[in-house]
């Protein structure tokens, strides 16, 4: 026979902890803290069962629960030595919500059931307190109707506005016990005129009306919201816990509060807490008051004058100091707690795992650990790796108030402030008379660079997760919003129009990159710091780790972040965005632009200094670690010059005319760019300009070899490859430049060329392309764009809608599709494993850097991800919790 309804009080409980799913949080840690022998009021806990019963029969319940309920109602009874619904002797309780994952705030909770126009008086009575029994009633009143009976309580509480009013009261502790007596009057006639019927007297009506409007409410708009966002299934359901009620608000030794054990913003072991004397709950929410501190230490740093608990009542204080070591003892992390003392009795009502920061995180942590309450492999485990990106970028304070105008995608996490400038140049001159400045654009292209980097972050109304904007800025650091479609720019005018409100190049506008906010006028931050418990937990990290963490970095800039932040090398040197700065874009045009090879070489010879120099500091910059670069893979949109200024520009420097520049610019335009001539099919037509690079690269090598003695080994990776056939022209051409280097400098620098597996048929071909190919990077960017025949630019659009109508759990850019992606990633793995068992396989799309898709490499056996410098610290984690889930035994 299935058990509908479980039992806890007086040191014993019929559920416990690990009944949770059926219990609900609340119910299992109430159970559990029973059979702990803390003082926990009596009470009983309906399971998640009966909710799934209840939405899968019409909203009814199974029959046999009224029989238990009401034994329940005899138990907590017997050890209150009261009785439901007696009118002398009532026994009165609350109704609370609990599901599995703690959802704060989204349903529904009744007190003081059991009260009515007869029992109000033995309650005032037994309390000797007409005040308190009254009021207690009117809360119940205004509680329920707001709850089960849907009377708004809006109405009560103008009532007792106008109410006080009348009487020239302000607080409401100064209404006696007739002012309460009179307002219950008016309420329930209010009830009466609203509903047709009086407010229910009979406490069993009222006990299944909360009991039915908990669990209706795991249905309302609310929860199932909180639900999407936070993954949580509707199946699970809610339990109910009904409870005997203890009153915090009767009189001067008795109170209500709440505590952590520890500090939840710094994780500093004290107790943090604040109570209310006198009072219930909902006011210590309410803020109408000002809570007091708990211990002394606290009161003492805040500079309050109003006594902390350790002085007010330091019996209480005690016995809650032990209940809270224990606690914390028992669950083996930090609690959050709810308390009452009714007349100097401490009732403890609800403790739970503490939310914290992720500062708090670490330190708790490793805190700890090091006390030997946890081992190192559970302190790794327990910090979110997504949440690192709070302490390594300034973020919105989260108490602070803001004005949201639009939202686009959350590209390149961080929160900037600054003026809207509309472009580039703007951004720069801005920048250099000492203004923060946000470059707002549709989408962004190479000439922009510039703009970017003096910009403090980057808003576009076009472009997803791997655009232009998105994939820069993340490699910069910078917070990106993308994609913002509700937003208009009038680039003429300089003005762009969100929710109405027209902003001018000037006014000052916030975006937050880690939650695609942006909000008009500027917000107050929080700045990053990295404590001495972060390095720690990295440390534990990377020594149960199996993959490496390299990085996706091409500028000095980046590369140093990447080292500082414990990249063990370069996975990904964009070479063509080495030639986003400055004059390097106009070379790199000329070289796009010429029309046949003697032009084409004319400007690569302009370039080889260039190339050799970056590769050069490059190299010293990551010293003694792997450095893979990648051939040139310019995608031609973003680096064809658009304006009539940049095709002027390229031509001067080319010594043309700027119309013929413009028709062979107009040439080579395409219809899809992204599936056009770009990758190593520009190797494959104009082999020189590998041959360039490849020269550049080995005579970086051997330079920094003389000057340092220090011998790199350079990893040179062909794009987006298609065939083995293709593959090996390439690589002839690198093998053939690095002989000839080698001839002419003699020193041999060791090296090895690989394949980026970016394409379907690369996948497919795998072990075939292996057999020359002597490693491969999957570059899940384009594989993912190439697979679902989504564009990476013009995705951001529509995709949105995929994730909320389900079809797609997460954006298939950000976090990798496992079922279709990551199978041709799988193929790719076990065709090329079969032609060369030892083959190096990293990953170096922005996958490299989300969580959920390093724990999928990590199953593939993949050697190492490759991602955004300021996603490193991300990825050590996430690698290394990946590794203990496969460790089937986790040891200390
Ligand atoms: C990729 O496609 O995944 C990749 C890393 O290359 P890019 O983003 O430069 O196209
Ligand atoms: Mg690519």
């Amino acid at each position: 026979m299935v058990k509908w309804v479980y039992t806890f009080g007086d040191g014993r409980a019929e559920g416990a902890r690990d009944l949770r799913d059926l219990l609900g949080g609340k119910g299992a840690n109430l159970a559990e803290m029973a059979n702990l022998g803390l003082p926990v009021p009596p009470g009983f806990t309906i399971t998640t069962e009966v909710c799934t019963f209840f939405y899968e029969n019409g909203k009814s319940y199974p029959p046999e629960l009224g029989s238990e309920v009401e034994a329940a109602l005899d138990y907590i009874g017997g050890l209150t030595g009261r009785v439901f619904g007696d009118p002398e002797n009532p026994l009165l309780v609350s109704v609370r919500s609990g599901a599995r994952a703690s959802m704060p705030g989204m349903m529904d909770t009744v007190l003081n059931i059991g009260l009515n126009d007869v029992t109000v008086e033995a309650l005032a009575k037994r309390s000797g307190d007409e005040r308190f029994a009254y009021d207690s009633y009117r809360r119940f009143i205004q509680m329920y109707c707001d709850v089960v009976l849907g009377v708004d309580h809006h109405h009560f509480e103008e009532m007792l506005e106008h109410y006080k009013e009348i009487k020239g009261l302000t607080l409401d502790t100064e209404l006696a016990a007739e002012d309460w007596k009179r307002l219950i009057i008016a309420f329930k006639a209010k009830v009466l005129e609203a509903r047709g019927e009086p407010f229910p007297q009979a406490p069993r009506e009222q006990l299944w009306g909360a009991i039915g409007a908990v669990f209706g409410s795991w249905q309302n708009p609310r929860a199932i919201t909180y639900r999407r966002l936070h993954d949580i299934p509707a199946n699970w359901g809610t339990a109910v816990t009904v409870q005997a009620m203890v009153f915090g608000n009767m009189g001067e030794t008795s109170a209500t509060g709440v505590a952590f054990t520890r500090n939840p913003a710094t994780g500093a072991k004290e107790l943090f807490g604040e109570f209310l004397l006198n009072a219930q709950g909902e006011d210590v929410v309410a803020g109408i008051r000002t809570p007091q501190n708990i211990t002394e230490a606290a009161r003492l740093a805040a500079g309050s004058d109003k006594a902390s608990l350790e002085t007010t009542l330091p019996g209480v204080f005690a016995e809650f100091v032990r209940t809270a070591n224990l606690l914390e003892k028992h669950y083996r992390d930090m609690q959050d707690m709810e308390f009452t003392v009714e007349n100097g009795k401490l009732w403890m009502l609800q403790t739970r795992n503490g939310k914290r920061t992720t500062k708090a995180a670490l330190r708790i942590a490793v805190d700890m650990t090091q006390d030997g309450l946890i081992s190192r492999d559970e302190a790794i485990a327990r910090i979110d790796p997504a949440s690192l990106e709070q302490l390594l970028h300034p973020a919105i304070d989260p108490y602070a108030e803001r004005n949201v105008v639009a939202t686009g995608l959350p590209a390149s996490p961080g929160a900037a402030s600054g003026a809207i400038v509309f472009s580039a140049d703007e951004a720069e001159q801005l920048k250099s008379a000492g203004h923060k400045v946000i470059l707002v654009r549709i989408e962004t292209s190479p000439e922009d660079i510039h703009g970017m980097h003096a910009a403090e972050g980057i808003l576009t109304t076009r472009g997803g997760m791997t655009s232009h904007a998105a994939v820069v800025a993340r490699g910069m650091g910078k917070a990106c919003v993308s994609g913002a479609g509700g937003i208009r720019i009038d680039y003429a005018k300089g003005v762009m129009t969100a929710s109405g409100v027209a902003f001018n190049k000037g006014d000052i506008l916030t975006i937050d990159g880690t939650t695609g906010q942006v909000i008009e006028g500027s917000v107050k931050m929080l700045q990053p710091e990295l404590s001495g418990e972060f390095a720690t937990l990295m440390q534990w990290a990377d020594g149960v780790r199996r993959m490496g963490v390299r990085a996706n970095a091409e500028t000095p800039q980046d590369a140093r972040v990447a080292r500082k932040f414990g990249a063990e090398g370069i996975g990904l040197c964009r070479t063509e965005h080495m030639f986003f700065e400055g004059d390097r874009i106009i070379a790199v045009r000329e070289m796009i632009l010429a029309d046949d090879e003697a032009g084409r070489r004319s400007a690569l010879a302009k370039l080889l200094p260039i190339q050799r120099g970056d590769f050069i500091e490059l190299f010293e910059i990551m010293f003694g670690l792997p450095v893979t670069i990648r051939l040139l893979d310019p995608p031609l949109h973003e680096f064809l010059p658009h304006s009539q200024a940049e095709i002027d520009e390229v031509a001067q420097s080319m010594g043309v005319s700027s119309e013929k520049l413009s028709r062979r610019a107009a040439a080579l335009r395409e219809v899809n760019p992204m599936l056009g001539f770009r990758g190593s099919r520009i190797a494959i037509a104009y082999p020189e300009i590998i041959e360039m690079q490849a020269r550049a690269i080995f005579e970086a090598a051997v330079a920094v070899k003389k000057i340092t003695g220090e011998l790199v080994q350079p990893e040179v990776m062909a794009p987006l490859i298609i065939a083995k056939a293709e593959f090996d022209l390439i690589k002839a051409r690198v093998d053939a430049t690095a002989k000839a280097v080698a001839i002419e400098t003699g020193v041999v620098i060791p090296y090895t060329v690989g394949a980026m597996i970016e394409t379907p048929r690369a996948s497919l071909r795998a072990g075939e392309i292996a057999e020359t190919a002597e490693f491969f990077s999957f570059g899940t960017n384009d594989l993912t764009q190439t697979c679902m025949a989504l564009s990476r630019d013009d995705a951001g659009s529509f995709l949105g809608r995929y994730v909320a109508r389900g079809v797609f759990a997460a954006d298939p850019f950000v976090t990798i599709d496992q079922e279709g992606v990551g199978e041709l990633v799988e193929i790719g793995v076990l065709r090329s494993r079969k032609t060369r068992p030892d083959i190096k396989l990293g990953i170096c799309g922005e996958h490299g850097g989300d969580p959920a898709s390093i724990a999928f490499c990590e199953k593939l056996g993949l050697s190492y991800v490759s991602c955004s410098p300021f996603r490193v610290p991300i990825a050590r984690l996430a690698a290394a919790q990946a590794a203990l889930h496969r460790k089937p035994e986790s040891q200390a």
